[in-house]
């Protein structure tokens, strides 16, 4: 089997082949099936571009990229502690739907339930996006809710991954936000350009270089593995088009908790113009337990990549904690 690789199709038709069966990724992969668990892919989708899946080395279950998405039985292993949002968004931080509102100044928005690749280890694996769906029309209450708070300058588009949708719908919201005099800048938080560069077209760049605001794009990149060709070409034609990039990572034991492998991806990272961000610590959302590695861990790793690099590059670490004024850093 051979379809991870050529032909590149438009984006929307690779978004509609993304792999989602198991056995597609083993049979590709040249991995024995039993390492993936069918009860954890039923309840939380296995989800792949082909791009993605061609990054991987075949034959190697360890494989940092294949960790990321491998439907795995340790998923359904007991875990207290963890819940179904650890975050508690939708319960206590959004007012209206669609909107989720954690910190001053800014808000999230929700305008998409899909991703190109299901994150085993992501926050919003079990957030309920369909209370969130909106239609153009259903937007206004959370247009209202930004008009109505003047200290709100920047809005996120968040996911599931915005860039999901089509350049049409997100040109639409970009400039129905436009018309709200406080906002300054808009942000954009998505893994869509690293699962599948050839995302970032003429249409994508159209509306994103919108001169109105100052526009951010948050890319999510978890090992160095991650940045292929394809990628960094995409990051030259954002940044042509007036678009700052940054990158949030999340602390993943199996994929990148060692401080040589930290340091490489800021390096690669810088390299490309790409700010390192955040680096998570794992949200104990059910599901993810494999993934954490303790606090203490995670503080003298940290401590050995501050010794590895510059300040520059060195992302900050951080726990998100619900109901504080901000990421609360771990240091
Ligand atoms: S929202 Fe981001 S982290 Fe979560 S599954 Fe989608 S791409 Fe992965």
């Amino acid at each position: 089997m051979n379809y991870p690789v050529a032909p590149v199709l438009p984006w929307q038709q690779e978004l509609r082949h993304v792999l989602r069966r198991p056995e597609q990724l083993a049979e590709y992969l040249e991995l024995p099936l039993a390492l993936f668990s069918a009860a954890a892919a039923e309840e939380f989708e296995l989800r792949l571009t082909r791009h993605f899946a061609g990054l991987m080395a075949k034959g190697d279950p360890d494989d940092p990229l294949l960790k990321q998405v491998l439907a795995s039985p340790m998923e359904l292993a007991p875990s207290p502690g963890y819940s179904a949002e650890p975050l508690a968004e939708s319960e206590h931080f959004s007012p209206v739907p669609g909107l989720v509102h954690k910190y001053h100044g800014r808000v999230l928005l929700l305008p998409s339930s899909q991703c190109a690749i299901n994150c085993r280890y992501c926050f919003r694996r079990h957030f309920p996006y369909r209370e969130h769906q909106l239609s153009r029309s259903q937007w206004q209450p959370a247009l209202d809710y930004i008009r109505a708070d003047g200290s709100i300058s920047e809005v996120i588009l968040s996911g599931g991954d915005p860039l999901s949708l089509a350049d049409k719908q997100l040109a639409w919201l970009s400039e129905t936000l436009a018309e709200l005099p406080q906002l300054k800048r808009l942000r954009v938080h998505s893994r869509l350009p690293v699962v599948l560069p050839q995302r970032v077209d003429e249409d994508l760049l159209g509306w994103l270089n919108d001169r109105r605001f100052q526009t951010s794009l948050v890319l999510h990149i978890n090992h160095p593995n991650e940045l292929s060709a394809e990628l960094t070409a995409a990051c030259e034609r954002l940044r042509q088009n007036g678009v700052r990039l940054f990158n949030q990572a999340v602390l993943l034991k199996g994929v990148n908790n060692s401080a040589a492998t930290l340091a490489q991806l800021s390096e690669e990272l810088f390299a490309e113009h790409i700010q390192p961000y955040y680096l998570h610590q794992l949200d104990r959302v059910r599901g993810a337990a494999h993934f954490r590695i303790a606090d203490t861990e995670a503080k003298a790793l940290y401590r050995e990549l501050r010794s590895l690099l510059p300040g520059y590059m060195v992302p900050l670490l951080t726990q998100e904690i619900p109901g504080e004024a901000a990421k609360t850093p771990l240091i």
